[in-house]
């Protein structure tokens, strides 16, 4: 299986033009598996794979909200849910994101389910989700989890699975840590944020994928 490699631009760029550019210049490769997660506003334009969030209906009265139909006919596949942004600015629970989750698999959307601790994994959770680790402290600071102590939260959380969901690693990546994760730490893939928006940082952190 290829490495998964997550793009989260959250609220970035500020233009199309900027965004067109950054998307046009990303190509998957033979060992990698781009998933570009713009905001809602320019998805149409760039054909992206991936959304940074979902609603848990599928239309109605939900001012401001995007369904998970509405993703699907839009061509996207992957959706991340429970960002540690959106639990800490938007008060997302466990049990909100835990909609979010099975109204997306319901639409046959891929999650990306973003955890910091392994009591906010659902029970029963569907081999599906793809689950992100992300140390609140790693993210957007520079300060990368060490990846010893990410294999060990990779461990803890397929005991919690059942070893049967891929496990990406998400905080401060850049072109230079990739392989701490990937090979040291054993990761399937990396969620990454700042280092996305970079064009050749990002460049350069897929094709020193091996
Ligand atoms: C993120 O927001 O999911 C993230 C990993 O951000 P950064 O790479 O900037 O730490």
């Amino acid at each position: 299986m290829k490495t998964l490699i997550v793009a989260n631009w959250k609220c970035n760029p500020k233009t199309l033009k900027e965004a067109q550019q950054l998307s046009d210049s990303i190509k998957n490769t033979r060992e990698v598996e781009v998933v570009i997660c713009p905001p809602f506003i320019y998805l149409s334009a760039l054909k992206a794979k991936g959304a940074q969030d979902i609603f848990w209906e599928d239309g109605g009265a939900y001012t401001g909200e995007i369904s998970p139909l509405m993703l699907k006919n839009m061509g996207v596949q992957y959706v991340i849910v429970g960002h540690s942004e959106r639990r800490k600015y938007f008060k997302e629970t466990n049990e909100i994101v835990n909609k979010k989750i099975k109204a997306a698999l319901a639409r046959g959307l891929k999650p990306i389910l973003c955890i910091d601790k392994v009591s906010q994994i659902p029970h029963n959770l569907s081999k599906e989700v793809i689950i992100a680790y992300e140390p609140i402290f790693a993210i957007g600071t520079g300060k990368p989890c060490n990846p010893e102590r990410a294999k060990k939260m990779r461990l803890a959380i397929e005991r919690s699975v059942g070893g049967k969901n891929p496990i990406l690693y998400g905080g401060s990546v850049n072109s230079q840590n990739i392989m701490d994760y990937l090979c040291q730490a054993g990761f399937r893939g990396l969620l990454v944020g700042g280092a996305s928006l970079n064009l050749k940082e990002f460049v350069d952190i897929v094709k020193n994928v091996c």
